[in-house]
C-alpha cells in the first residue's frame, strides 16, 4: 500500500485504513490539512511508516498530531480511526499525563527513550486496563537538525506478559498445592489436616482466619472443625445454622456456587452483615463442596478489611477445599474402617470362640487355632477324635462327654455340654462349653460341627458364689443374732432407765408424803405422852399426807389402765358445766375460763369420776403454762371418724364426743409432746409437778376406749383433745342418786363379817366398823369364815379382802352364796388385776371398796350396800 497523493477519489465516510484515513483528512479541517498539503519530510515518513509492518505512530510538531500505521492502528482499539491526525493528547488523554513526559523529553531534548514491557493504563475497549509495550522513541530532525516530530516504534507485548504472569501465578499455585499436600500427605488424622490447610491458605491469601466446616445431613447445620487464627483474629470453631446468614446465602451455597463478599456491610443486609462484624469478619469467601447433590462442606478465607478477591484466589480456595475435603473423607473412612476392624478383632478375640468340624465315618477331626488353644495345643498340632478330643478331657468327665457325642451323633439330638480339659501340652485345666449339632447333607458321610468356648472363669466365679451362698445363711444368722442381742440390751437398758426413773419419782414423792404423815404421828405421840390431846393439826396434817399417798398410787393404776373403772353413761355436756365452778376456783383470776358446748350431744360410758379429774389435770396443766394469765376453753362437739381422718389421726373409725381443752400458754416443743404422757415426765421444778397428769389422762381414756391427742405451738398454747366414743343404743335409767347426808353408822343388829389376812389392816377395819355402831366378827383366812358362818346366823355383810392365801375371796364368796345365796358383799383389795375386776371393770353387782380407804369412804360404802 502506498500514500495517495490527493487520493480524492476515496471517500468513505469511517474510513479505518491509516491509508484510507489519510484520505479522509484531505476533506477534513485537520490540523495538518490534506496530504499533498505536508511537509516534504512528514510525507516521506509516512510513506515508510505506512508500508511497514511494525507498529509505528509519530507524533509531529509540537502538538503531536498522532498519525500511524496500519499494524499500530488495532493497538488503540477504539481510538482509531478519531486519533488519526489529532494531537495525542486528545487521543490519549487518559494516559496523557504519562506520556506527555516521555514525548517531550525526546522532543525536548533529542534523547530516545527506550523501554521492554513499558506498562500503560488504557481505554482502549471501553474499560481501562493495563497494557504493556516494547518501546523506542528517537526524534525525527529537520535538515538544519531541529526536531519536528518523535518517531515511536512499538511492540505490544500485553499478551505475552499476560501469559508469563499467569504461568508464574500457576507455577506458584502448583508449587503451594505440592508443598500443602507434601505437608498433609502423610497425615492419617483428619484434624490435623484442616489444622494445616487452613493454616497454609489462611496465610497464603493474607486473611486473618481461614476455617473448614462439615455441613449436616440436614444442609443446615455447619460445624466448624478446624481452623486457623492470624493474631488478633476471633476463632470461629462452633455450630452454625446455615439458613442463619440468609436465604441467599444458602441458596448461593447450597447450589455449588461460592460466596465472595468483597465489603460485608456494603453487601449484605444490616441484620445479616452483623454476624459476620461479630465474628470479626469484614470480607469472606466461602467455597461450598458439593457431593452426590449434597452440601457436605465449606473452606472459607475471613479477612479484617475490605478485600478484592480475584479470581485466582478463588481458584486457589477452591482447588484447596476439594483437596483437603478429599483428603479428609479419606482419612475418616481409613478411621471408621480401622474402627471397625479393632471393634471385629475384639469381638472375635473376647468371644473367643473355638470351632471343630468332625467327620465319624472318616474319623476325620478339625480344630481351628482357638480349639486346639482350648486343649492347650499349638496352632500346627495334629488332632484325632480319640487323640486329641477324648485324651484331652478330664477323667472325670471323659465318659460324660463321649456319650453325649454318641447320643448326638445317633439321634440328632442337641449337643450342649460342659466338661473340663486338661492341656495336652500346657497340662492346664480349663472349664469349656461345647455346642454342636449333626449335619447330613444327601448321601454326605455324616458332619458334626460346632463352636467351643472358655468358661473357666464362669466356673470359678460361680463356685466362688456357691461357697458364698452355703456361708450366707450362717452368716446372716450370726449377724441378726448379734443384732436381736444388741437390741436387748438397749431395751434392757431402757427398761431399766424407766424403771429407775419411774421407782425414784415414786420413792421421791412417798417420801415426801411419808414424811409429812410421820413427822405429824411423831408430833401427835410427843404431845399424847405429854398429856396434850391438841393434836387435831398434826392428826390432820398426817391424814392429808396419807390422802396424798393415796391419790399417788390411785394415779399410777390410772396410768397402768389397771384401776377399777365405774363407767355409767355420762353427759358431758353436763359435766363440763358442773365442772366450771371448780375450774374458775382452780385457775384463778388471771385465767378466763370458757365453756363451748356442743348442740345434741351423744352420751358417752365412761367413770365420771375420772373425767373430771382428766378435765381437772389439763386444767392444771394449762393453768401451769399461763403463768401471766390467758384463757381456757373447753369445748365439746360430736365428732364423726371416716376412714380419711382415720387413716391421718390414728383414732378408729366412728363416733366419738370430744373434750377439748385449750390454752393460750407456753405450748411445748416436739419432744416435750413426745415424753408428755410419760408417767413422771415433767419439766416443772421438784414438787411443782409430779409427771403423772398427763398419764391419768392417757391411761383413763385409754382404757375408756378412747383416744387423746395433743396439738400444741411453742409460745401460742395447746389444745388436749379427748375422744370419748359414743354410746349407742338407749340410755339406762340413772340409779337414784345417794343421799348425802344418811345416818352412815350402822346398828348391833347389823354383823359384819371381816375377812382380812393382814391383822394390822383387819383389827383397823374391824375398829372403824365397831366405832360405827356395827357388830364385827373378825375371820383372818377364808376357812376361818366358812367356819363361821357354817356355825351361826348368816351375818348382814361380808367385807372380805380379794388376794389371800389358800382361797381368794371371791372363791370364799361363791361357797358361802351356796348357803346363803343374797348374803350382801363388799370386797376391798390392793391389787387390781384379781378375780373380781374383769378388763378392768367391776363384774356387774358387785362392790369394791380400794385400799387404801379412809373411814368416811368405808362408811358410805358399808351403809350404801346394807341400805340397798
Ligand atoms: P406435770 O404437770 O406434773 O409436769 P403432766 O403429765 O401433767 O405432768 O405434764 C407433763 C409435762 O407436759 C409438763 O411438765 C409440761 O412440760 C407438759 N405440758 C402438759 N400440759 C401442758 C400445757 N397445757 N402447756 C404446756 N406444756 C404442757
Ligand atoms: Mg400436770
Amino acid at each position: 500500500m502506498r500514500a495517495m497523493e490527493g487520493g480524492d477519489s476515496m471517500s468513505r465516510p469511517t474510513p479505518s485504513h491509516a491509508v484510507d484515513v489519510v484520505s479522509a483528512l484531505d476533506i477534513s479541517d485537520a490540523p495538518l490539512g490534506p496530504s499533498r498539503n505536508w511537509p516534504p519530510l512528514l510525507a516521506r515518513l509516512f510513506d515508510v511508516m505506512l508500508c511497514s509492518p511494525v507498529q509505528i505512530v509519530l507524533f509531529w510538531g509540537p502538538d503531536y498530531l498522532a498519525l500511524y500505521n496500519d499494524a499500530y492502528a488495532p493497538t488503540i482499539g477504539s481510538k482509531h480511526p478519531h486519533a488519526f491526525g489529532r494531537p495525542a493528547s486528545e487521543g490519549w488523554s487518559e494516559l496523557w499525563d504519562d506520556l506527555r513526559p516521555l514525548l517531550d523529553q525526546v522532543r525536548l531534548t533529542g534523547e530516545p527513550v527506550y523501554a521492554r514491557d513499558r506498562p500503560f493504563f488504557i481505554e482502549r475497549h471501553g474499560y481501562l486496563e493495563e497494557v504493556n509495550f516494547d518501546i523506542a522513541y528517537s526524534a525525527v530532525r529537520e535538515v538544519d537538525g531541529s526536531i519536528a516530530g518523535v518517531l515511536c516504534i512499538v511492540s505490544e507485548t500485553t499478551e505475552r506478559m499476560r501469559a508469563e504472569r499467569q504461568l508464574r501465578a500457576n507455577e506458584a499455585r502448583l508449587s503451594f498445592l505440592d508443598s500443602l499436600s507434601r505437608e498433609t500427605v502423610l497425615s492419617a488424622d483428619a484434624n490435623a489436616i484442616m489444622d494445616t490447610s487452613t493454616r497454609m491458605l489462611g496465610q497464603r491469601l493474607g486473611g486473618v482466619s481461614c476455617s473448614y466446616a462439615d455441613v449436616e445431613p440436614d444442609g443446615d447445620t455447619i460445624t466448624v472443625r478446624g481452623e486457623w487464627t492470624g493474631p488478633g483474629a476471633h476463632s470461629v470453631i462452633g455450630q452454625y445454622r446455615l439458613s442463619q446468614f440468609g436465604e441467599t446465602v444458602a441458596r448461593t451455597l447450597r447450589a455449588g456456587q461460592p460466596l465472595t463478599l468483597n465489603h460485608v456491610r456494603e453487601e449484605l443486609p444490616r441484620e445479616l452483615s452483623a454476624l459476620f462484624t461479630e465474628l470479626g469478619i469484614v470480607a469472606t469467601a466461602s467455597i461450598p463442596l458439593v457431593k452426590d447433590g449434597r452440601l457436605t462442606a465449606l473452606m472459607s478465607v475471613n479477612y479484617a478489611a475490605p478485600h478484592r478477591w480475584t479470581p485466582d484466589e478463588l481458584a486457589l480456595l477452591s482447588e484447596v477445599a476439594e483437596r483437603s475435603w478429599a483428603h479428609i473423607e479419606r482419612v475418616r473412612a481409613e478411621e471408621r474402617a480401622r474402627a471397625e476392624a479393632e471393634r471385629a478383632r475384639l469381638a472375635i478375640t473376647a468371644a473367643a470362640i473355638g470351632t471343630w468340624d468332625y467327620q465319624p465315618a472318616l474319623d476325620l477331626l478339625k480344630w481351628d487355632a482357638r480349639c486346639k488353644e482350648l486343649f492347650g495345643l499349638p496352632p500346627d498340632a495334629e488332632v484325632s477324635y480319640a487323640g486329641s478330643f477324648l485324651a484331652g478331657l478330664h477323667p472325670e468327665d471323659r465318659e460324660r462327654a463321649a456319650a453325649a457325642v454318641e447320643n448326638a451323633l445317633s439321634t440328632g439330638a442337641d449337643y450342649n455340654i460342659e466338661f473340663r480339659t486338661i492341656g495336652l501340652r500346657d497340662g492346664k485345666q480349663r472349664w469349656l462349653a461345647a455346642t454342636g449339632s449333626r449335619l447330613q447333607i444327601d448321601d454326605h458321610p455324616l458332619r458334626f460341627m460346632g463352636t467351643v468356648i472358655d468358661i473357666t472363669q464362669r466356673k470359678r466365679t460361680e463356685a466362688e458364689l456357691q461357697a458364698l451362698n452355703a456361708t450366707l445363711e450362717r452368716r446372716v444368722m450370726e449377724e441378726v443374732e448379734e443384732r436381736s442381742k444388741a437390741e436387748d440390751r438397749l431395751r434392757q437398758a431402757q427398761k431399766m432407765e424407766a424403771v429407775g426413773q419411774l421407782t425414784g419419782g415414786i420413792a421421791h414423792d412417798f417420801n415426801n408424803m411419808l414424811a409429812v404423815i410421820i413427822s405429824g404421828l411423831n408430833l401427835t405421840q410427843r404431845k399424847l405422852d405429854k398429856g396434850d390431846t391438841d393434836v387435831g393439826r398434826f392428826v390432820e396434817a398426817a391424814l392429808e399426807g396419807a390422802q396424798r399417798a393415796a391419790t399417788l398410787t390411785q394415779r399410777l393404776l390410772a396410768f397402768s389402765r389397771q384401776q377399777p373403772l365405774s363407767p355409767k353413761p355420762v353427759e358431758v355436756g353436763r359435766l363440763v358445766t358442773g365442772m366450771s365452778d371448780l375450774l374458775i376456783r382452780t385457775l384463778g383470776e388471771t385465767i378466763r375460763v370458757e365453756t363451748v358446748i356442743g348442740a345434741g350431744l351423744w352420751q358417752v360410758r365412761v367413770d365420771p369420776a375420772q373425767l373430771e379429774s382428766a378435765i381437772l389435770n389439763l386444767a392444771v396443766n394449762a393453768r401451769d403454762a399461763m403463768p401471766e394469765g390467758g384463757t381456757l376453753t373447753v369445748e365439746t362437739a360430736n365428732v364423726d371418724v371416716d376412714d380419711l381422718h382415720a387413716r391421718d389421726s390414728g383414732i378408729a373409725v366412728g363416733h366419738y364426743v370430744l373434750i377439748a381443752v385449750t390454752d393460750t400458754g407456753t405450748g411445748m416443743d416436739e419432744a416435750t409432746i413426745s415424753r408428755a404422757f410419760d408417767p413422771f415426765f415433767t419439766t416443772k421444778p421438784v414438787g411443782k409437778g409430779t409427771g403423772l397428769g398427763l398419764s391419768q389422762v392417757y391411761g383413763f381414756v385409754r382404757q375408756s376406749g378412747g383416744h387423746v391427742r395433743i396439738y400444741s405451738e411453742l409460745d401460742l398454747g395447746t389444745t388436749v383433745k379427748i375422744y370419748l366414743p359414743r354410746l349407742q343404743g338407749p340410755m339406762p335409767a340413772e340409779p337414784p342418786r345417794e343421799p348425802r347426808d344418811v345416818a352412815r353408822r350402822g346398828t348391833a343388829a347389823e354383823t359384819v363379817l371381816v375377812v382380812e389376812d393382814d391383822a394390822r389392816v383387819r383389827a383397823l377395819s374391824s375398829e372403824v366398823l365397831r366405832d360405827l355402831g356395827y357388830t364385827v366378827v373378825e375371820a383372818a383366812g377364808p376357812l376361818e369364815a366358812l367356819r363361821f358362818i357354817e356355825a351361826g346366823p348368816c351375818p348382814a355383810l361380808l367385807f372380805t379382802d380379794v388376794v389371800m392365801p389358800g382361797m381368794s375371796g371371791r372363791q370364799l364368796v361363791d361357797e358361802v352364796r351356796r348357803l346363803h345365796p343374797a348374803l350382801k358383799v363388799l370386797y376391798t383389795t390392793g391389787y387390781t388385776r384379781d378375780a373380781i375386776v374383769h378388763n378392768g371393770t367391776l363384774d356387774a353387782g358387785t362392790h369394791l371398796l380400794p385400799k387404801p380407804f379412809n373411814v368416811e369412804a368405808l362408811a358410805a360404802k358399808v351403809r350404801a350396800i346394807l341400805d340397798e
